[in-house]
């Protein structure tokens, strides 16, 4: 077969109005295994007409389906079996995840029960969306409803597949939306498999929607469509920025959560052997492919060399394998172009700045987009390495003198989507967690996230929130309700 292509190769539909169709086109294009670089699916590549007719398929059941009057109760009633659905499916799920991005099996179940656990969530919550009485001075009732903003288009990246599709599903379901997702070409295939249960789950056809292709072809005409109410988009910083002008033609209703360059910040008097933990922690769990990467690493002089020696020595045990066996801690990139941009980075990183260890692919794998934890040092925040997203395990360290030089160092980048600080005196973090620009701030951790509590960005790193209450605000809009209790005439005339 041509360009290594096995015969057992899966040939995907997509899922449009309930049916599984192929691109109107019929092309197609494949999917990889990053770790063998083997294709391994080939799926629909969706246009602007295939765009059409998922968004045509949501905005008739939207407005004349059976959606737009299901309760409350209902809504979270299939969003409860949303999440037993991925329970049932859990290994299956976590194993094509796996193979499909590259990252560790062991993580892979990690963002599956996440998955089921923001299903949950929102189930939960579909019943507690609730409106206002306004006290307006007058004989009158007024009143805030809320009503769902109508037709969703979510455009989500390749990191974590299917819980960007979670994040993105569990709360326009609940708010009583119905939506057109678009995954990221490298990693559609989870959202394909799961979109296999969503009839049983109680979703009508046309609810959910799930278009495959690419984003100049796919993406830009779903956000650019004007039965689109709102877009929803993870991503890039540049590709977020093209969106936010696409969407303005239609005055779309756009929330984004774009990249970063997160501070993690280590003061002399962090436990030690936690802070190196967190350090690696904070930028290589996924292969650093985490828009919240703590790739940034500032440390106080004081411990900066002691800091960088304990760091470098753990960074070369962490343990690169195939993505599928269990004790591996890290798993390849997730595609050829991802390798390229981050080796690009690593080219630019040896000429800015100091390597203390890693900087390519490990002797071992022939094949295999694997990229060693890197870490530089006496980086400088204007190097390009400190302030351009890299999105791979590239670390760059970068010392600083004491509280007030840190938090400057911190906030001096576009980007402010979170940051860490790591110090035992709750005074110092406390200042810190005030000073520093970003959307989450973790202090002695880093990367825990939980569907109960706000994610997204300050500045270049978006706008908008996810999760908790504040993530199916962005699915609602209000309407105000005055209602006249005078029953005379006006008298104004
Ligand atoms: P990366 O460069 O790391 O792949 P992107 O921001 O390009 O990150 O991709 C995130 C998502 O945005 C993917 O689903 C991708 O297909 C989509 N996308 C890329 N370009 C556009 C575009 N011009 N319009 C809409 N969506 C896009
Ligand atoms: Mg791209």
């Amino acid at each position: 077969m041509p360009g290594g292509i096995k015969a057992d190769v899966k040939t995907y539909q997509m899922f449009i109005n309930g049916e599984w169709v192929t691109s109107q086109s019929a092309k197609t294009f494949p999917v990889y295994d990053p770790s063998t670089e083997e294709v391994i699916a080939q799926v629909p590549d969706a246009n602007a007409e295939d765009v059409n007719r998922a968004v045509t398929a949501a905005k008739t059941a939207f407005e004349e389906g059976p959606w737009g009057s299901t309760t409350a109760q209902e809504r979270g009633r299939v969003l409860f079996r949303m999440a037993e659905k991925v329970r049932q499916n859990l290994p299956a799920l976590a194993e094509l995840e796996c193979r499909n991005t590259g990252k560790p099996i062991v993580e892979a179940e990690y963002d599956l029960t996440d998955v089921a656990t923001c299903f949950e969530y929102y189930g939960g919550l579909a019943t507690k969306i609730t409106g206002h009485v306004n006290p307006v001075p007058d004989n009158a009732l007024s009143l805030s409803l809320r009503e769902p903003v109508g037709v969703a288009g979510q455009i989500i990246p390749w990191n974590y597949p299917m819980l960007m599709a979670a994040w993105k599903l569990a709360p326009a379901i609940a708010a009583g939306c119905t939506c057109v997702l678009k995954p990221a070409e490298q990693t559609p295939l989870t959202a394909l498999e799961f979109a296999q249960h969503l009839a049983d789950c109680g979703l009508p056809p046309g609810v959910i929607n799930i278009v495959t292709g690419f984003g100049e072809t796919c993406g830009a005409p779903l956000v650019q469509h004007p039965d689109v109410n709102k877009i929803a988009f993870t991503g890039s910083a540049a590709v977020g920025k093209i969106i936010v002008k696409q969407a303005a033609d239609t005055v779309k209703r756009v929330t984004l959560e774009l990249g970063g360059k997160s501070p993690n910040i280590f003061f002399a008097d962090a436990d030690f052997e936690a802070a190196i933990d967190g350090a690696l922690f904070g930028v290589f769990i996924n292969q650093g492919e985490v828009c919240s990467a703590g790739s940034r690493i500032l440390v106080q002089k004081s411990i900066y060399k002691n800091f960088v020696d304990a760091m470098t020595e753990k960074a070369k045990k962490i343990k690169l394998g195939p993505p599928l066996e269990r004790e591996t801690k890290m798993g390849p990139l997730v595609s050829k172009e991802q390798y390229e941009r981050v080796n690009e980075y690593l080219k630019i990183g040896k000429q800015e700045a100091k390597l203390a260890s890693g900087g390519g692919r490990p002797d071992k794998f022939a094949k295999g987009y694997y990229v060693q934890p890197t870490i530089f040092y006496d980086v400088k925040n204007s190097d390009r390495i400190a302030r351009e997203e890299i999105f791979g395990p590239v670390a760059a360290v970068i010392p600083f003198d004491d509280e007030k030089d840190a938090m400057k160092i911190a906030n001096d980048s576009p980007y402010g989507l979170a940051a860490a600080v790591w110090t035992r005196d709750i005074f110092k973090a406390m200042r810190a967690v005030k000073a520093l620009r970003a959307g989450i701030v973790w202090v002695n951790h880093m990367q825990p996230t939980y569907v109960e509590a706000p994610w997204g960005g300050f500045k270049q790193s978006g706008f908008g929130r996810e999760l908790g209450p504040w993530g199916i605000e962005e699915y609602l809009e209000t309407k105000q309700v005055h209602i006249n209790l005078n029953e005379a005439p006006i008298g104004w005339y």
